[in-house]
């Protein structure tokens, strides 16, 4: 497990969230009860503490909220808090990019990869 998916484990609550990855889809908890959007996946809604959620396919679209760049690693990556057009923030990495070209606010895009045998919802730039 990375540190990128240790908040979500596999288990039953988040199983929906797993399949639909490995089908390259990004699925959102959405709360019907206060219409907003979190992450990562729960039953009960961390705003309202509804358990009426739903999952919803996202956008995939977001814009870096901040990030670091390890530039000690073998082959330097970014870790970066993404904020995601629905609203949360998450943490991943910033993939297939230009890492010199990242920047805080800048815009990014779903980009569903493997980091240390996981499978993830990782972003680069758009
Ligand atoms: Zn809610």
């Amino acid at each position: 497990m990375s540190i990128l998916s240790d908040a979500l484990e596999h288990h039953p609550e988040t199983q929906p969230f797993w399949s639909a990855l490995g089908e390259g889809r990004f699925l959102l908890k959405h709360c019907r009860a206060c219409g907003r959007a979190h992450w990562y996946p729960r039953a009960i809604c961390p705003f309202c503490t509804s358990a009426d959620t739903e999952w919803r396919e996202a956008s995939g679209d977001g814009t870096i909220y901040s990030y670091s760049i390890m530039r000690k690693a073998k082959e330097p990556y970014a870790i970066a808090y993404v904020t995601l057009a629905e609203g949360p923030t998450m943490m991943t990495n910033i993939v297939d990019s230009d890492l010199e070209a990242i920047r805080i606010g800048g815009s990014v895009r779903i980009a569903i990869g493997k980091r240390d045998e996981d499978l993830l919802p990782l972003f680069r730039l758009a």
